[in-house]
């Protein structure tokens, strides 16, 4: 199914994220996750795209898989360090396995500084463009509530966001965030600009101390004081830790559904476990939001 379709017939969509095995050896753990988060029932699923090398082409394989079970998939996919050739051999393969939504993206600069980008894609609005002419597909993209990192300004930040959507982005997600207060911020500036499409918010489970170092080191995101008395204090505790974690989120989530956000995208980094507790907690609030 069409993810604009889904966003505009339902009040609350609730969709997950997960991201294929760098090594093959590992592909099917991560069809056990599909098949765990599929038992919660999301509205999509979506995995994410490594560029390069075999993860790209498990990002397919994986899609196709979740496919099979009845639940949406969504195939991102990058650009910045592809061809246009390559760009349209993934293309061709999502259409011919039926997959129709695909969320574009630029993709980070590779850490080697003297990676030379082969300069078919510059940006991600250059994708969505490539990907709109090549078939009928629904396309999202990502945005940054608190600012892409090599922003300097969120000002020009929206006004380049709001380029992507007149590329024929049809919804967003946002990375993660942890002050909910960001993405209201961020969502009344982007309307502000005229950016009206459906924004999913991304909610990022924090369960191990280590993981929020590396995840705001990527993000850049701000981490409310709450957040970080958590982990100074359960920081050390892995089951306290995760506990936390999952309450934190959940609290996020409440708040924002109660707030009238109808799009909730958790980052399941693989860990259906720690989505079904989740899930489990809002059981309710969802059944009503729905
Ligand atoms: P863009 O929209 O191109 O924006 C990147 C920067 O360029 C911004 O600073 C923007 O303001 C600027 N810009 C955009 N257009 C223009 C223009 N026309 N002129 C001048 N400046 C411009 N990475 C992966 O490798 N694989 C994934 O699967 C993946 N999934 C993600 C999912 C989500 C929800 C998010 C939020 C991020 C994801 N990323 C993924 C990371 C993403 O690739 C990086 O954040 C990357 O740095 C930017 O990608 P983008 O698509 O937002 O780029």
């Amino acid at each position: 199914m069409n993810i604009s379709d889904i966003l505009e017939t339902r009040k609350l969509t609730v969709s997950f994220e997960i991201f294929p095995p760098k090594q093959d050896s590992a592909f099917d753990a991560v069809l056990g996750y599909v098949d765990d988060l599929v038992t919660l029932s999301p509205d999509f699923i979506s995995v994410t795209y490594g560029a390069g090398g075999g993860t790209s082409a498990n990002t397919v394989r994986i899609a196709s898989r979740i496919q099979e079970t009845g639940v949406t998939p969504l195939a991102h996919l990058t650009c910045l360090s592809s061809t246009r050739d390559e760009v349209h051999r993934i293309i061709d393969e999502l259409s011919a396995k039926g997959i129709g939504n695909v969320l574009a993206l630029r993709g980070d600069r590779p850490k080697d500084p003297d990676f030379v980008p082969p300069g078919d894609f510059s940006h991600a609005s250059d994708l969505v463009r490539e990907i709109r002419s090549r078939g009928d597909f629904c396309v999202g993209g990502a945005c940054y509530p608190e600012g892409h990192p090599e922003s300097a300004h969120m000002d020009s930040d929206l006004d380049n966001l709001k380029k992507k959507v007149d590329e024929g982005c049809s919804f967003l997600t946002t990375q993660m965030f942890f002050d909910n207060n960001m993405l209201y911020s961020f969502l009344y500036r982007a309307q502000a600009k005229g950016i009206n499409v459906p924004v999913l918010a991304g909610i990022m489970p924090v369960i191990n101390a280590s993981q929020i170092k590396r995840m705001v080191e990527l993000s850049n995101a701000y981490l409310p004081p709450k957040i970080l008395s958590l982990v100074d204090r359960f920081g050390e505790s892995p089951e306290a830790m995760r506990q936390a974690g999952i309450a934190y989120a959940t609290e996020q989530i409440i708040d924002l559904v109660s707030n009238g956000v109808r799009g909730i995208h958790i980052y399941a980094m693989n860990k259906s476990d720690v989505v079904g507790d989740i899930m489990g907690n809002i059981s309710e609030i969802v059944k009503v939001a729905r």
